[in-house]
């Protein structure tokens, strides 16, 4: 008999566990793609996908996908150090270092990869990294294998950041990081802070831009926005998310670049994106830089969707992006809710932990640009109907 098949073992275990607990995940196919599923359960609208600007399905990033794939074929074929570099791959990392205003910038595997490979580059065993306490998952990975020291701060409270910094005796670098905006709270880091206190402590500041990215600051992310402009040492991104595609990259200096070149393990020993990855990212990174004000048409969208919510009866956090939470705190009550509104056609999946900490389960609702005013008021109904059936509101 093997161990997987012998009673109470190991696998066994976890998930009678993570079962008990209200915690076990499967995976679900989603329904909405080429009318698939019964009628009566078609998706009319999806606030599971961080496809925000709906780049993912835009015929021009799938004509450029197409295209890279019959002239370079289907994968890269090696790592980017072997023979998996190809000239559109240096030419999209030209176009993103122009999106994100950096002098160069360089691609990854993914956003997951790229947090892994450069948090793990940049520290040695002596130094520290300060980092908040809502980062996301791949950050924390990253610094767990960078065998430097972890002091997390509260959630975006620079006093206590500044306290840890002040008592730190470290002869060794001191490192902060941070999403820009928190992707499962929607909430924005103070960032202008963070760049100060680096200057003032010299520590090296990386922040994550990955769903702030082809949305704010004509899509260079938060860092770029006007009342902003501030330049960190190291910026974080996704070709996952805004842009439609897969991948991750770096936005940084060319001697940063040079660096990771060299010392990113996930960039070194793994292969290089496919062509039609980098040739769709490309495109709308192309789209993004000729339309600037398209990430200012979704957040409007966003907040005129929250004040709905707001008149139907959610009390909820300070409109701050196109993420936007509706709290709720029970596992179940969470499952529940996601229940009740995806039978009505509206695609919202509970959060439940470890994405997010114990008692804090929630929805997020992840806004895309196609959906229209009418369909959006007729959710925020629907959604309320479904809170006070679950006990949320009143
Ligand atoms: N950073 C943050 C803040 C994220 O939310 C995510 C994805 N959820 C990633 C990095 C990883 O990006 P990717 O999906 O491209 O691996």
């Amino acid at each position: 008999m093997s161990y997987s098949s012998m009673p109470g073992n190991f696998f066994e275990q976890q998930l009678a566990a993570l079962k008990e607990q209200g915690l076990l995940r499967d995976l679900t196919v989603f329904p909405n793609v080429e009318d698939e599923g019964p009628p009566d359960k078609k998706i009319s609208l999806n606030f599971s996908s961080n496809d925000y600007l709906g780049l993912a399905r835009d015929q021009r990033l799938k004509d450029a996908a197409a295209a890279a794939v019959n002239r370079f074929g289907s994968g890269a074929t090696a790592s980017r150090l072997l023979a998996g570099n190809l000239k559109i791959t240096e030419e999209l990392e030209a176009d993103l270092a122009r999106m994100m205003g950096t002098e160069a910038a360089l691609v990854f595997g993914s956003g997951f990869l790229t947090n892994l490979g450069v948090i793990s580059a940049v520290t040695d065993a002596e130094d520290e990294i300060y980092s908040d306490w809502l980062n996301h998952a791949s950050i924390i990975d990253g610094i767990r294998l960078s065998h430097a020291r972890r002091l997390r701060y509260r959630h975006k409270d620079l006093a206590h950041l500044e306290s840890l910094l002040k008592s730190s005796t470290t002869r060794g670098k001191r490192i902060i990081v941070s999403e820009s905006l928190f992707s499962m709270d929607g909430d924005i880091a103070p960032v202008k802070g963070l760049v100060e206190l680096a200057e003032h402590y010299q520590a090296l500041l990386i922040l994550d831009e990955a769903h702030a990215v082809g949305i704010f600051g004509k899509g260079g992310g938060i860092c770029r926005r006007e009342d902003i402009g501030i330049q960190p040492d190291i910026v974080v991104g996704t070709l996952s998310k805004a842009l439609g595609g897969y991948g991750g990259f770096v936005a940084c200096s060319p001697r940063i670049r040079d660096f990771l070149i060299n010392r990113a393990r996930s960039f070194i020993y793994s292969t290089g994106l496919p062509p039609a990855c980098i040739a769709s990212a490309r495109e709308a990174v192309t789209i993004i830089i000729s339309n600037p004000e398209i990430g200012t048409k979704l957040l409007d969208k966003a907040r005129r969707f929250r004040n709905h919510l707001e008149a139907a009866g959610f009390r909820l956090p300070t409109f701050e992006s196109q993420i936007i939470q509706i709290p709720i705190g029970s596992n179940e009550k969470a499952i529940q809710f996601s229940k009740l509104v995806i039978d009505q056609g509206l695609y919202v999946r509970a959060i439940r932990p470890p994405t997010v900490p114990p008692g804090t389960a929630r929805v997020r609702l992840s806004m895309t640009l196609s959906m229209t005013e009418p369909s959006l008021k007729k959710a925020a109904t629907i959604m309320a109907e479904a809170a006070r059936e679950t006990g949320l509101i009143k």
